[in-house]
């Protein structure tokens, strides 16, 4: 086990600044008092773990990761369960995925255990963060950096390994809806041998633009298609899409490498699986799903993630055509799915896969 150095925040928030930022803490704004880091070199490999105030970074200007963008991160939640007691759900899949990403970015490999570790400390030293409302977590934000001070092209030798914790609600703004995406012929998100499932910044920094298009369209989301042929359903920009048809199966594109292999997407299929739903992660085209959409073999559509957990999908749109989802509400199948989900998460159901890590 790795052991942390504790070093306390000298001067946490008051008990009642606390629960001011914790009443509605939206999505990613409010933080709590620590964060864990973690160094590596190649001479000393992984040293000096600690829990300290959270604060900032300073950097030298020549560290790599300004210039090369040697970064990858990860993103889980903390759960407060009913019965008392934290959990996190399936760190592990976020732990082996880090190291996934870290391989494709030529970074050095942070071994599983020290993940969880780091997750963990950092949960029990702030877990008066997590807010007591609906849908209300910690979700955690693991990343790690290329540190090193040199401006030569190649894998880095040094990197700095953080955890944040940040306490959030809702995760779109207005609470819980159908959401409506633009369908993005102009943008691509990853291309075959590309980084599209690897976690790295350099994915999300690339699908702004895009994302922005969405918004300022009037969406909330974009929708990525392949890069190759422009036609098949990839992705959201942060979550996973599925679409459930009249036949009662669930559909959502296969883990070909330009995705990111989500756990939510994950943890959903095995459900769906173990609920006797039958499961085709398979090829979707665009033009598929929309006259699906119109004749109304596909009923439903919905997004998940670790943040957006299980969003129903109202509307589509793209350049030259708009459609509408089932009644674009919120269908029964992305209700079941969300209830199920929701309350495996807060230890209220059966944990058959044992999913629940509790700390
Ligand atoms: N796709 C992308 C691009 C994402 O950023 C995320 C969020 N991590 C997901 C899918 C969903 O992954 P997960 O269920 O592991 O949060």
């Amino acid at each position: 086990m790795t052991a942390f150095a504790h070093e306390p925040n000298p001067q946490p928030l008051s008990v009642n600044e606390r629960a001011g930022l914790l009443a509605d803490p939206g999505f990613g704004r409010v933080f709590t008092d620590h964060m864990a880091t973690i160094r590596y070199s190649a001479d000393e490999g992984w040293h000096d773990a600690k829990i300290t105030a959270r604060g900032p970074v300073t950097v030298d200007p020549a560290t790599a990761v300004l210039h090369y963008a040697q970064e990858i991160f990860e993103g889980l939640k903390a759960y407060a369960l009913d019965e008392g007691g934290i959990a996190l759900f399936r760190p592990d899949a976020n732990a082996a995925r880090f190291r996934s990403s870290a391989e494709r970015m030529a970074m050095a490999l942070l071994p599983e255990e020290m993940f969880l570790e780091s997750c963990r400390q950092l949960v029990l030293t702030d877990r008066d963060w997590i807010p007591a409302i609906d849908g209300g977590a910690l979700y955690l934000r693991p990343f790690m950096f290329a540190s090193e001070v040199f401006l030569g092209v190649k894998p880095a030798t040094e990197y700095l390994y953080c955890v944040l914790a940040s306490s959030v609600g809702a995760y779109w703004k207005g609470g819980a809806r159908a959401i409506s995406l633009w369908v993005s012929h102009d943008y691509t998100r990853a291309a075959p041998g590309g980084t599209g499932a690897a976690k790295c910044g350099g994915n999300y920094a690339t699908s702004l633009v895009a994302q922005a298009e969405a918004v300022r369209r009037g969406h909330d989301q974009v929708l990525f298609l392949d890069a190759v042929e422009r036609r098949w359903i990839e992705e959201l920009g942060g979550m996973n899409v599925m679409f459930v048809m009249a036949d009662g199966s669930l559909v959502t594109p296969p883990l070909t490498g330009t995705i990111l292999p989500g756990i939510t997407r994950a943890s959903i299929l095995q459900m769906a699986r173990d609920e006797g739903l039958t499961v085709r992660e398979e090829l979707y085209s665009i033009e598929q799903f929309r006259a699906d959409a119109q004749s109304g073999a596909l009923v439903e559509a919905f997004a998940c993630g670790t943040a957006a957990v299980v969003t129903p999908i109202g509307k589509v749109a793209g350049p030259d055509y708009a459609f509408d989802i089932g009644s674009g509400g919120t269908g029964q199948t992305t209700a079941r799915f969300l209830q199920r989900l929701s309350d495996l998460q807060r230890g209220r159901a059966p944990d058959p896969h044992g999913w629940l890590h509790r700390i």
